[in-house]
């Protein structure tokens, strides 16, 4: 029997290259951040989590973690609680969300359902409950997007995107490198002709291609319940098109196009209110910051008792991210969507075998072979990472800022149109 209790847990924050893409609040910053767990057990295997490297959350998950030596691997609901004991969990301002707590839980209980595997040769899809699909289906996640960082004249592969021809180029580039079935256009960033333009011609290029667009809460009522004549029969879902769940559920009570949600039912407390206005059909999940892998599945289950379909969002994320994802969505039955992922969007990498590690298939993932996640940590990356994340100076995420650089006197609005 392998001795399951968890020796010692390391924090190593990282940032990675981002592109410079374009949402509601703002610009993406040439660095992402991330944290990257490793958890030890006294055997000295190791599972990895990845999760935001903000520096509350840094700061948080380095405080929780000697308070997790001794405790077995296995024992989530003693992680919880013992979470709950050492981490603030009021919101304390992160992207204006809630939940600093259910984020540090999430990030160590992915490293800890690896290690578990690893130390007993199961995947952590069969931990999770069984696999339920071969194939894990992700969407092509398209963005708005400037040529170059703001004082850089380097520019990346996907060039500028602020017109509908670019933006088409865009997705067949995506499209063409990873053969994506549905197309998601990130929105409340341009008038809204001109995001509606986009649309068309997106729907003109690939009339068999799912649409969603995701204003963020951009929109106003009135502009949303303007457009949906136009958005039925050529979206499967309009993702936070306005602020808030009263406001969409005025939205939703218009449409038969489901409202999908990753910014307004972000917790088990929004659950019932959501419901109960039925304000939207669709849950993005995200077990960073659902709480883990067990809290998604919960999740999951809450959705099919009551009647809601189911899909998954993502933030800018590396390989022990998307293999997390893909284990816990290919132990999903009731997955309605394909998944979102930033991944095509990220150059860098931390696992072994770099980009490479995960190949596409008709925009499809498998689980990845071998133990626990079935990825491993490449050392020299993380230090590389690392050395970026000292280096880069950037602490914090600020799209806002980022955005004046390229436009000083723009001005954050939520909604904005
Ligand atoms: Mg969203």
């Amino acid at each position: 029997m392998p001795d399951l209790r968890i020796q010692d847990i390391r924090v190593t924050p990282i940032a990675f290259y981002d592109p410079p893409l374009l949402n509601n609040a703002g610009c993406h910053e040439p660095f992402a951040l991330r944290s990257i767990i490793e958890v030890e057990t006294e055997d000295g295997v190791i599972g990895l989590g990845e999760s935001y490297g903000v520096q509350e959350m840094i700061a948080a998950l380095n405080e929780l973690a000697p308070h997790l030596v001794g405790m077995s691997v296995t024992n989530i609901s003693g992680l919880r609680a013992r979470a709950a004991q050492v981490v603030c969990g009021e919101t304390t301002g992160y992207s204006g969300q809630e939940g600093l707590l259910p984020r540090v839980i999430g990030a160590i209980e992915v490293a800890m359902w690896d290690a578990l595997g690893k130390a007993t040769g199961q995947r952590v899809v069969d931990l999770l409950g069984g696999q339920v699909r071969e194939d894990v289906p992700f969407a092509a996640y398209l963005f708005y997007k400037f040529k170059s960082h703001a004082g850089q004249t380097a520019t990346d592969p996907w060039g500028e995107v602020l017109t509908p021809e670019q933006l088409v180029g865009e997705a067949q580039k995506m499209v063409d490198q990873f053969g994506f079935r549905a197309l998601k256009l990130k929105g409340g960033i341009l008038p809204v002709e001109d995001e509606m333009a986009g649309l068309e011609a997106l729907h003109a290029a690939f009339p068999d291609a799912p649409l969603r667009i995701d204003p963020n809460g951009g929109w106003h009522v009135h502009t949303a319940l303007n457009l949906l004549p136009r958005l039925t029969g050529m979206i499967e879902y309009l993702e936070d098109p306005t602020l808030g769940i009263e406001a969409n559920a005025v939205v939703q009570a218009a449409t038969e196009i489901p409202l999908a949600t990753n910014m307004y039912v972000v917790a088990e407390k929004h659950l019932p209110p959501a419901i109960r206005q039925d304000a939207f059909r669709v849950i993005l999940s995200d077990h960073h910051y659902w709480g883990g892998l067990m809290a998604s599945r919960h999740l999951a289950r809450i959705c099919e008792i009551w009647g809601l379909s189911l899909g998954m969002h993502s933030n800018s994320h590396l390989g022990i991210s998307l293999a997390a994802m893909t284990h816990l969505a290919a132990a999903t039955p009731n997955l309605t969507y394909d998944c979102d992922t930033h991944y095509p969007w990220q150059t860098d990498e931390v696992i072994e075998g770099g980009k490479d590690a995960f190949r596409f298939e008709n925009g499809c993932l498998t689980v990845p072979e071998g133990p626990g996640l079935g990825v491993t940590l490449d050392r020299s990356e993380l230090k590389r990472l690392h050395q970026n994340y000292l280096d880069c100076g950037i602490l914090t995420r600020n799209d806002r800022a980022e955005m004046q650089k390229h436009q000083p006197d723009w001005q954050f609005a939520r909604p904005r149109y």
